[in-house]
């Protein structure tokens, strides 16, 4: 499975940390398909993080893993959607 940014192809690192839009905590966005730990709040969107040398642009977090197989793409889809 390959997690990049469709519009630059930059990849996470396994220790990239995003800010949770709900209630602030450091998570890597990717670990639970957007659903932060500690919360539960779904993002539905991913920021490409500049400063690790990414765009900074805003992308569907299933764009981000459209090299995913499609079983895995349907598991996740229906775990985004529920
Ligand atoms: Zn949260
Ligand atoms: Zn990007």
């Amino acid at each position: 499975m390959q997690i990049k940014c469709p519009k630059c192809s930059w990849i996470p690192q396994q220790d990239s940390k995003w800010t949770c839009e709900q209630c602030n905590t450091e998570i890597n966005l990717f670990e639970n398909v957007g659903e932060c730990t500690s919360c539960r709040h779904r993002h539905l969107m991913v920021y490409c993080i500049d400063w690790e040398g990414g765009c900074g642009e805003m992308s569907p977090i299933l764009d981000w893993c459209s090299g995913m197989d499609e079983e895995l793409l349907k598991l996740n889809v229906k775990k985004l959607f529920d």
